[in-house]
């Protein structure tokens, strides 16, 4: 429906109203450093479920990062000689392979993904997976799939 600049607007209003209740209402005490890290983890969540269209600026991001990851572990492999840097290889470039085999708007834009996903922010801080899952959120609501839950 929309680009990437809707889809960081509608998280940075929804992040507003959240980081307003947390702070009126003391649910969850924010630091300002974990907070900056949190609206920025919201960001990049908010363009997260699109990773699954070639066109898309999260794609692209993903795609150039993971070739680069690739190119550096064989090179690192070269110089250290250790087996886990070519398997390290190997497993992103077969998951560079099932992402260019993703169906736009399947898995990646439900809320079992964004679960999924922001969940295991939650080990470092509970504000991180908060801010991840509302921007993953808005992602969908935006996309009119905030109700597709698998
Ligand atoms: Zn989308």
């Amino acid at each position: 429906m929309s680009g990437y600049k809707f889809h960081v607007i509608a998280y940075l209003l929804a992040a507003c109203v959240l980081t307003y209740a947390l702070n009126e209402y003391r649910m969850i005490a924010l630091s300002p450093g974990s907070l900056i890290l949190s609206l920025l983890l919201g960001g990049i969540y908010s363009l997260l479920p699109d990773i699954d269209m070639p066109s898309s600026v999260m794609r692209r991001m993903v795609e150039r990062g993971a070739l680069a990851l690739v190119l550096f572990l064989i090179i690192a492999y070269v110089f250290f000689t250790v087996m886990l840097l070519i398997y390290a290889a190997i497993a992103v470039t077969f998951l560079l392979l099932i992402l260019w085999y993703l169906k736009h708007r399947g898995f990646f834009h439900t809320l079992l993904a964004g679960l999924l996903l922001s969940a295991p922010l939650a080990l470092f801080d509970y504000s991180y997976a908060l801010y991840a899952f509302l921007g993953y959120s808005a992602h969908l609501f935006v996309d009119g799939k905030i109700f597709s839950l698998f």
